[in-house]
């Protein structure tokens, strides 16, 4: 098949994208936070064929993607007042609530939960895409299933080319890591997945908040979760990463004494004069977090490369977007982190 790639500027992609959804077919479409790899999320040949592509296992769910609030009594029930709290500040937005599904919701897309998760996306195209389909759109991010997520147009192609109907190059995506995720199905909401909202406006709306132990730590692949995608590897390129913590001099000192050809070092703009001779390669300013979570994929799928020995990575410290960033790049790292203050 051959991959058609529609800009979403041209003002014929919306209707040519929601058709090909309608038809059952796969369609990349851009979104605020990554490209998402979308199919008619009420058609369960469709969903399959995105577990298909992506390699993706069966019980890791999709997210359903929505023009609009109004649209999720559709597709939900028993809906806490917290969620449409939730809507009203942050959609459309990069923020995923998990609640109950209505039967409508095919087993396949919910990975055989009978929750479901549902996000309104920040982008014009993508929202007229998924209205003219009529259907909500799941989409996971469009990356081979355990590889670094997708932020551009061009890192869908590398991975999909001739095997999906069409991708819509709306550019690099603003965001650059996957949606925040809150379950809104206990008692009390629970942080399952950090992302571009934070913590602290989440905590700001709903007054409580339970972060999920799956956002902190490694979870054993046989583990019952809450968030069943936070137990696979992810986000990681072929060869090992490991993260080293502590000031920029001890951290690079620490580096430059392990460093052997091959390795490769993953640091911050203003690191770049410590690197030197270390194949660094900057994915953003330390100063500025949203460069680093905008510029994080695409560093760690340009050090996806076999050639590579091993990966030394900096990491963003706090809160904020700089916390969606920590675990991204933790999960990249499989948690391996070194603490160049305690080694020297
Ligand atoms: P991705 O689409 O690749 O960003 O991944 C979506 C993630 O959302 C999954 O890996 C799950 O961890 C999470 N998710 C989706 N649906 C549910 C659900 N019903 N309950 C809990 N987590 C979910
Ligand atoms: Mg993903």
């Amino acid at each position: 098949m051959q991959t058609r790639i529609l800009p979403a500027a041209d003002p014929g992609t919306p209707r040519i994208a929601a058709d090909l959804i309608r038809q059952g077919q796969l369609v990349a479409i851009p979104t605020e936070t990554v490209y998402g790899l979308g199919a008619d999320g009420l058609n369960e040949a469709a969903v399959a064929g995105i577990f298909r592509a992506k390699g993706r296992p069966q019980d890791n769910p999709l997210i359903l993607h929505i023009w609009g609030p109004e649209q999720i009594e559709q597709l939900c029930h028993r809906i806490p007042q917290k969620a449409y709290d939730l809507a009203e500040a942050f959609w459309p937005g990069p923020l995923t609530m998990v609640l109950p599904a209505r039967s409508v919701v095919p087993k396949a897309t919910t990975g055989g939960l009978d929750t479901v998760a549902v996000r309104c996306p920040d982008n014009e195209v993508t929202r007229q895409i998924i209205r003219l389909s009529g259907v909500p759109i799941a989409a996971p991010s469009a990356n081979l299933s355990g590889k670094p997520s997708t932020t551009t147009a061009q890192h869908v192609l590398h991975d999909h080319d001739g095997r999906i109907a069409a991708i819509v190059d709306g550019g690099p995506c603003r965001v650059g890591v996957e949606s925040t995720i809150v379950d809104l199905t206990e008692e009390r909401p629970r942080l399952l997945r950090p992302g571009g909202i934070t913590p602290e406006q989440l905590t700001a709306v709903l007054g409580d908040l339970v972060i999920d132990k799956a956002v902190t730590a490694q979870i054993d692949k046989d583990a019952v979760v809450k968030a069943p995608g936070m137990k696979y590897r992810h986000y990681a390129p072929s060869e090992p990463v490991v993260i080293v913590s502590g000031s920029r001099e001890k951290a690079a000192a620490y580096i430059r004494r392990h460093f052997t050809p091959g390795d490769r070092v993953l640091c911050f703009q203003e690191e770049l004069p410590l690197y030197e001779g270390c194949a660094p390669l900057a994915y953003g300013l330390e100063a500025d977090v949203n460069t680093l979570s905008a510029g994080l994929f695409a560093a760690l799928r340009e050090l996806d490369d076999p050639g590579i020995h091993q990966v030394y990575a900096r990491c963003p410290v706090g809160g904020g977007v700089a916390y969606a960033v920590q675990n991204r790049l933790k999960k990249a790292a499989a948690f391996h982190i070194v603490d160049a203050e305690a080694e020297l």
